[in-house]
């Protein structure tokens, strides 16, 4: 590029992360020689196949057959009304096949497992949620999946083990340690690796070692590039916010990635829980600090012992003590905004959602809605697009049996 080129023409976002997966300093491939070998060869094949006519071709006939896409934005009038702020649009990824927003993922990483020949998809789940949205992309392309879970989730979120099931996925219950995601991603790699010609590693998030940042980000992404084109049909204008709610980060870098490029306001959630003593919460940017897990660098959660924290949030998705490593770029760089929602926050809007709209959110999801019932209080003549991550189904139990006396209250 010549000195004098115009700014246009520097790189955008889109040219992040570098060839070992940085953006920035985050990010990058902190594991073994041996898996670091197979994930070259995932980067490589997905840098190769991803690009080519069939592979888009496919992908895009199965997101509008299959998935239901283009998911609607959709303009929140009564609860716009009631807040007497903003003007309140969701995307709605809870109408997405499943009911959220991972099946997007899954299905790009199981068709690159049909086109690399795998015969086995494996991943780890914890609270089921990519467990699920793997199994049905295994029973679509006739891929045997194996899920690993722990087995107090196995115990806790049995409906989705019994989902799995039906759907054909093999569950291996891991027994080590604590049980939970933790040991389960110990258990899935392990599998993985010992039989890395067969089968792949389905990540559930933009987390991991490169290339799965960048993979889950660009198979999300469809997201933002749908809500960016619907929000400019139906309004003739930007949003000035985008928000999402962040646990790995794969359902606002999916919407994010659309506005990037563009003067709009970025603002990612996490869950505040309890409160802010670790332990309490899973606010990873907003109360970490820099470390490596799960093989890659980012602002993450730390114990005394610098291992990563106790987390808790009411919201199973969002309990991750990390964050994807472009979420802990945007923000150093100032590109993102980062807020959060307590527990009883989301409940909140969870109920006013449903009751002003007649949408019933996912947990998850509802972290987002309550950060922008804040945020449109403040910002009246302002309008803001949430990503409505998944819808509430899997919820209603647990809310009901927990937090009953907000379904008697007035909204
Ligand atoms: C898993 C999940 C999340 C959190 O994952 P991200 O990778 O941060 O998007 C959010 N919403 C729903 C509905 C989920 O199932």
């Amino acid at each position: 590029m010549s000195k004098d080129a115009p700014s246009s023409a520097l790189p955008t976002h889109r040219a992040q992360p570098d060839a070992q997966g940085f953006f920035g300093q985050f990010g990058g491939s902190f594991i073994p020689p041996e898996l670091q070998a197979q994930m070259d060869e995932i980067n490589h094949a997905y840098q190769r196949i991803s690009r080519s006519y069939d592979f888009i071709q496919e992908l895009r006939s199965i997101r509008q057959h299959f998935q239901g896409r283009p998911t609607p934005v959709y303009y929140c009038k009564n609860l716009s009304n009631k807040i007497d702020g903003a003007r309140i649009y969701l995307k709605r990824e809870d109408l997405n096949h499943t009911g959220a927003h991972k099946l997007n993922h899954c299905m790009g990483e199981a068709l690159l497992a049909k086109y690399l020949g795998k015969k086995k998809l494996i991943a780890e789940t914890g609270a089921g949620q990519h467990g699920v949205a793997l199994a049905t992309a295994g029973a679509y392309f006739g891929i045997p999946v194996e899920i690993h879970m722990g087995e107090v989730d196995i115990a806790k979120e049995y409906p989705n083990v019994v989902r799995m099931k039906i759907l054909g996925a093999k569950v291996v219950p891991v027994s080590k340690g604590l049980k939970t995601l933790k040991e389960a991603v110990g258990s899935a790699f392990e599998a993985y690796l010992a039989d890395p010609v067969n089968s792949i590693y389905c990540i559930g998030s933009v987390v991991g070692p490169h290339p799965f940042p960048l993979m889950v980000r660009e198979f999300q992404r469809v997201v933002g590039i749908e809500a960016r084109e619907q929000f400019l049909e139906m309004t003739g204008e930007l949003p000035d916010n985008v928000v999402a709610c962040v646990g790995g980060g794969s359902n606002a870098m999916g919407i994010f990635s659309g506005f990037l490029d563009d003067p709009v306001e970025l603002h990612g959630v996490e869950p505040l829980g309890r409160g802010v003593k670790l332990g309490d919460h899973a606010a990873s940017l907003s109360y970490g600090s820099e470390g490596v897990m799960h093989g890659f660098n980012s602002i993450m959660l730390k114990d005394e012992s610098g291992a990563p924290g106790p987390v808790h949030s009411v919201a199973s998705g969002l309990d991750y003590p990390s964050v994807g490593p472009e979420h802990a770029y945007l923000k150093s760089i100032g590109r993102t905004q980062v807020g959060t929602a307590t527990d009883t926050e989301a409940i909140d809007a969870f109920f006013r959602l449903s009751r002003l709209e007649g949408i019933i959110p996912a947990v998850e999801s509802a972290h987002a809605v309550a950060y922008t019932i804040k945020l449109a209080k403040e910002r009246p003549t302002q309008n803001i697009l949430v990503n409505l991550s998944g819808r509430g189904d899997k919820d209603i139990d647990f809310i009901m049996q927990n937090f009953g006396e907000y379904a008697d209250r007035d909204y």
